[in-house]
């Protein structure tokens, strides 16, 4: 069933839960009152007249007392059934509209998650179709040589390590541990991270320059080497050869920033609100042609920095480079 139907079969039949509670009460109270105000009836009407004399005097006396009661009980029903129509007409409109409300982030949720689904898939099928039809014509080749099914090897070896990085992605960013939170030396983290870019820097000849200070965060340690990692990564992949990349931090009070700096291709603003949703990447022919990626490493240092209770912000121009900053809450010495 697709998620609209689902959505609205669920919303008609939350809002049929809301209104039968909301008939059950109504129809419960109406007694209520009915109950109570007719014996306040009898009461207001007097006793019965048992010690006249003349007896057609009572008998009339008796009837116009019952006519009177039953008068004012009608009158009750009658408000009390209008009462009960307006109550289950708007209570409807409102059981539906409010049912509809508490479905909506169900259903948002279903659809990013079904979003989500399509997208992986999308990427994964693409290296897996490359590999398939390179596989194929080799096969098919009676006269393929020995150095023809090395280049073919050395491509699907390519497409393997795109497939792995992907999967490596998807599960951080299906990862719902939690972080250990506890005071750590952030210049660790941007160590590590460094550490873990350098073969990458010096395939394009960047330098790295490191100036994090001995300052201690309240954070997980391996989330925060996973963010700068991911940081550092994108800040090579997308600076020109020979640049320079600076990752460097700042105090405040209450909190810590961990500045990571390029001078690279730089982001427009019109791309800056979405780089940190799941799968994008800014559409400009330098980024798509030239640079791999899954448009899912800055989604992923944003949901990490926010679970250690930070946060991941950028600043950038295009074709002037860019600085991200991690922020962090600062740890009490
Ligand atoms: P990926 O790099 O795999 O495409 P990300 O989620 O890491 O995915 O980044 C999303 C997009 O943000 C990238 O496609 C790129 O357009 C832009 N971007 C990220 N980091 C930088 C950077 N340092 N300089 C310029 N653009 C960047």
């Amino acid at each position: 069933m697709s998620s609209n139907k689902l959505f609205d079969s669920a919303t008609v039949r939350l809002t049929g839960w809301y209104l039968l509670i909301l008939v059950v009460l109504s129809l419960f109270f109406s007694v209520i009152v009915y109950t109570l105000a007719s014996h306040e009836f009898e009461r207001a009407a007097g006793p019965r007249r048992v010690d006249m004399v003349i007896i057609d005097e009572i008998g009339d006396f008796n009837e116009r007392r019952q006519q009177r009661i039953e008068i004012s009980n009608r009158y009750l029903i009658t408000n009390l059934v209008m009462f009960n129509i307006f109550t289950i007409t708007a209570g409807g409109i409102a059981s539906y509209l409010l049912a509809r409300r508490t479905l909506r982030p169900i259903r948002d949720a279903m659809e990013s998650q079904a979003q989500f689904s399509s997208d992986a898939a999308h990427e994964l099928r693409t290296p897996l179709a490359v590999m398939r039809s390179e596989i194929e014509v080799e096969l098919r080749d009676k006269q393929s040589s020995k150095a023809s099914r090395g280049k073919i090897l050395l491509s699907t070896l390519d497409e393997v390590n795109r497939l792995q990085t992907l999967t490596e992605r998807l599960l951080m960013l299906a990862n719902k541990s939690r972080r250990e939170i506890s005071p750590i030396w952030v210049e660790a983290s941007a160590i590590d991270a460094v550490n873990q870019s350098i073969a990458a820097a010096q395939a394009k000849h960047i330098v790295i320059d490191h100036t994090v200070g001995r300052e201690k965060a309240m954070a997980d340690q391996a989330g925060l080497t996973d963010v700068l990692s991911i940081l550092l990564d994108n800040a090579i992949k997308y600076s020109p050869p020979k640049s320079n990349i600076t990752v460097s931090s700042r105090h405040k009070d209450s909190h810590i920033d961990i500045d990571v700096q390029d001078n690279g291709i730089g982001i427009s603003s019109e791309h800056i609100p979405k780089i940190f949703d799941r799968f994008y990447r800014a559409d400009t022919s330098r980024t798509k042609a030239n640079v791999e990626g899954h448009g899912l490493g800055l989604s992923i240092a944003k949901r990490i920095a926010e679970a250690m209770g930070g946060e991941l912000r950028v600043r950038s121009t295009l074709g002037e480079g860019g600085t991200f900053t991690v922020r962090l809450p600062r740890a009490k010495k």
